[in-house]
């Protein structure tokens, strides 16, 4: 898929100003996009399975479900891009009817032998399932797409009245995006991330799809250890700019303040990193 001269995918203006890697910025509502995206392709390597990355996708799996549990207790779900499926595991042992789906076979693959029979793949899924969900869960999968609005659009049939879509992405306007700017890790794959929301612009997809919004807010889906640890290639490249040297004293006095504090903290500086939106299909 190769996307050229792309216009704002949120509000479908074309006035936006350059940033980097290719990213502009619509002037109108502040969504940051690839502006020109070369053909997007999901290869088996894009997919982790390490047991450290199995560990950290269970811990994010158990943090993105005591989101979802705080909205809806029981009932069906589908995860859309679920990739090795810890999410579906983590719902369906705590009681949920579970279907996950994915592009990429290799990552159902991998997926623990408990859930196989409830993952399918996207193109089987669009063919040939039909039942309506509770709660639809898309995690991490709006920032890859051209077209969120479309996709927000094409979820509603498998979604009842009344049931929930609860979705995370990427904050862009967190304070470690706003900090390490083109260093940002969040910016560092800008094959694969191609549009970028903040708190007003993502609220305002989830109307223009006709959905009620019943919550917007941002989180640390990981412990803020590991966010430091994903922006420490970008900290090291602003620590040896002469003019951040003020900055980088503040950001390294925050890496030694111990966890618990941070996460205490955490909410008054933004620091998190990703947007959550609960909505309502209606
Ligand atoms: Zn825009």
């Amino acid at each position: 898929m190769n996307l050229e001269n792309r216009i704002c995918p949120i509000c479908d203006n074309k006035e936006a100003v350059s940033l980097w890697n290719g990213y502009v910025k619509c002037v109108l509502c502040g969504c940051i996009y690839v502006k020109n995206v070369k053909s997007v392709s999901y290869e088996d390597n894009y997919y982790y399975f390490d047991s450290r990355e199995k560990e950290r996708l269970d811990m994010r799996a158990k943090k993105l479900f005591k989101i979802l549990s705080k909205y809806v207790k029981n009932g069906f779900l589908i995860d859309y891009g679920c990739a090795s499926g810890e999410f579906v595991n983590f719902a369906f042992k705590n009681g949920f009817e579970v279907v996950g789906t994915d592009i990429s076979s290799y990552a159902l693959k991998n997926a623990d032998s408990n859930i196989q029979d409830k993952l399918l793949l996207l193109d089987d899924f669009k063919k040939k399932f039909n039942k309506k969900a509770d709660v639809i869960t898309m995690w991490d999968v709006l920032e890859h797409l051209d077209s969120p609005i479309d996709k927000l659009k094409e979820l509603k049939p498998y979604l009842k009245i009344g049931g929930k879509i609860i979705i995370s992405t990427p904050n862009v306007e967190s304070f470690w995006a706003k900090f390490l700017k083109k260093e940002w890790h969040g910016f560092n794959i800008p094959q694969y991330h191609i549009t970028y929301f903040n708190k007003k612009n993502i609220t305002k997809i989830f109307n223009s799809a006709s959905y009620k919004c019943i919550s917007v807010y941002s989180i640390n889906p990981m412990s803020p250890l590991f966010l430091i640890k994903n922006s420490a290639v970008g900290l090291t490249r602003v620590i040896f700019r002469k003019d951040k040297r003020i900055l980088y004293a503040i950001v390294a006095g925050i890496i030694f303040i111990p966890d618990k504090i941070l996460e205490l903290i955490a909410p008054f500086f933004n620091f998190a990193e990703t947007l959550i939106v609960v909505a309502e299909n209606n």
